[in-house]
């Protein structure tokens, strides 16, 4: 008997949430879900609830409003103080 995809617990709807998620990965780590785990979807891609954060500061987004540039998701401070669109004038006294 081959066990070594997934293990069923004995309850068919598990073991089919296991048979989606073999062909789910996580868009930053590339690993699969857990079938307890959360999945986080956005913009049609699927994140770990730990891996879907600022990859300046490592918190999860507020409200998941998020700013991507260059592949990287980054909360709206930190996006401001990194890429500064505009002015750098305005951004003079730095949060902590
Ligand atoms: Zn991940
Ligand atoms: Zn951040």
């Amino acid at each position: 008997m081959h066990r070594n995809l997934a293990t069923t617990r004995g309850c068919d709807k598990i073991f089919l949430t296991n048979m989606s998620r073999e062909h789910m990965i996580c868009s930053k780590c590339g690993e699969g879900f857990e079938p307890q785990e959360k999945i986080v979807n956005s913009t049609g891609q699927l994140w770990h609830q730990q891996c879907f954060v600022c990859a300046q500061c490592f918190r999860e987004f507020r409200d998941g409003v998020f700013y991507e540039f260059d592949g990287r998701k980054y909360c709206e401070h930190d996006f401001h103080v990194l890429f500064a669109p505009c002015c750098n004038r305005c951004h003079q006294s730095y949060e902590r």
